[in-house]
């Protein structure tokens, strides 16, 4: 067993600190990797906080994984020694069933194997994420960084990247449409830059006017700020679609009214609490309310490819991981520009 520094939430209560844990050898059709940088996504603090229920202690989040091929099983084809590699939400899935089979491993119909806060397929040995040194997966689960997209930059894509990507590949997002991006966090800032790649009328709606200049320069048309209810009346069935990233409560009702007749809004945020949908804001137009989880492995690499061909890439805060604790309040608060990155290196050799 390869000993392993990390850094893990010892319970739902605690702050993360350092931890060591063991990664295996890598089996026949596995890859060794060393880790070099892993985004903090604010789905990491819904876990360890326990706000999705079933959390499992002590947890080492992280799943915006970049790092570099260090071995590699007998059997494996995909990846060599000293390849740049990615490992995104999952790990394993059942690989039998219609979705594997469709390439949408993440709605396996038996479940996805989440990368942390989960266990291993027909075993009880818990998943450790990105926040460590090195990682082992299946070669099948492991995605190529094509080359031009700074490391760093890359790791956000591998959840932020591929979550926003996939529901505007799906729901058929195209040149001229106008989209309304809520929210301007990791996701927000990904869905701006891929929607507006993919030529369509990008508006961010957000709570924070201080993000205004960035969310131009971003790519967005426009600027709204939800905090100016007046807002909600001016701009009452102008979108074709919502991409809805925010983490916490607030009420869909009010951007559901935002959209055209046959509209859709999609729901990326996951906030702990429900929050109640009145058939009016639907009915009356038509509308759709729809919800998308992270992607496939084969799509996850076709965004890497996109982000490759369009120069898109994060835009990323380099932390060590000793600033973690603060890095999850500083996100709570809405100031993060737009992704943290954890410098692995700065968890000490193994
Ligand atoms: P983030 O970086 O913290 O961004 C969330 C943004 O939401 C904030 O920057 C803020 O933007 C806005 N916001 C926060 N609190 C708000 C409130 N009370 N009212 C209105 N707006 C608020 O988080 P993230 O990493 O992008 O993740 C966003 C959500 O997506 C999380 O719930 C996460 O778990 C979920 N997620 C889902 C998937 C999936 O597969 N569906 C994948 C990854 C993450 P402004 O300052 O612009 O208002
Ligand atoms: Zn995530
Ligand atoms: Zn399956």
């Amino acid at each position: 067993m390869l000993r392993t520094p990390a850094y893990a939430a010892p319970s739902a209560h605690d702050a993360l600190a350092p931890i060591t844990i063991e990664r295996r050898e890598p089996r026949a059709h596995e890859v060794l990797i060393d880790i070099l940088y892993c985004g903090v996504c604010h789905s990491d603090l819904h876990q360890v906080r326990d706000e999705w229920g079933g959390a499992i202690f002590p947890m080492v989040p992280g799943h915006e994984i970049v790092g570099r091929v260090a071995a590699v099983g007998a059997g494996v084809t995909r990846h060599k020694v000293g390849d740049a590699v990615g490992v995104g939400c999952f790990v394993d899935s059942c690989r039998e069933c219609a979705q594997c089979r469709a390439g949408e491993e993440q709605y396996c119909e038996q479940g996805m194997t989440a990368t942390y806060n989960d266990r291993e397929r027909g075993s009880d040995v818990p998943t450790h994420g990105g926040y460590s040194t090195r990682i082992v997966v299946d070669e099948q689960y492991v995605l190529r960084i094509p080359d031009g997209i700074a490391l760093e930059r890359a790791a956000p894509l591998l959840c932020a990247g591929i979550t926003t990507y996939s529901p505007l590949r799906h729901f058929g997002v195209a040149p001229g449409d106008r989209v309304a991006v809520v929210g301007l966090g990791g996701l927000g800032h990904m869905a701006v830059k891929l929607a507006s790649a993919m030529g369509a009328e990008v508006t961010v709606l957000s709570t924070s006017e201080a993000k205004r200049a960035d969310a131009m320069a971003l790519g967005a048309h426009a600027f709204l700020s939800t905090r100016e209810r007046s807002m909600f009346r001016q701009h009452a069935g102008t979108f074709d679609y919502i991409v809805d990233t925010v983490s916490a409560q607030h009420d869909y009702n009010a951007y559901l009214n935002l959209l055209k007749v046959d509209g859709t809004m999609i729901l990326l945020g996951i906030p702990e609490d429900p929050t109640p949908v009145g058939a009016f804001s639907l009915v009356t137009k038509r509308r759709r309310l729809a919800g998308s989880m992270i992607g496939g492995i084969r799509e996850t690499q076709e965004m890497l490819d996109f982000c490759a061909e369009h120069g898109v890439a994060a835009d990323v805060e380099i932390i060590d991981i000793a600033e973690i604790n603060r890095a999850y309040e500083r996100m709570l608060a809405g100031d993060v520009r737009y992704r943290f990155v954890i410098d692995t290196a700065t968890l000490g050799g193994g």
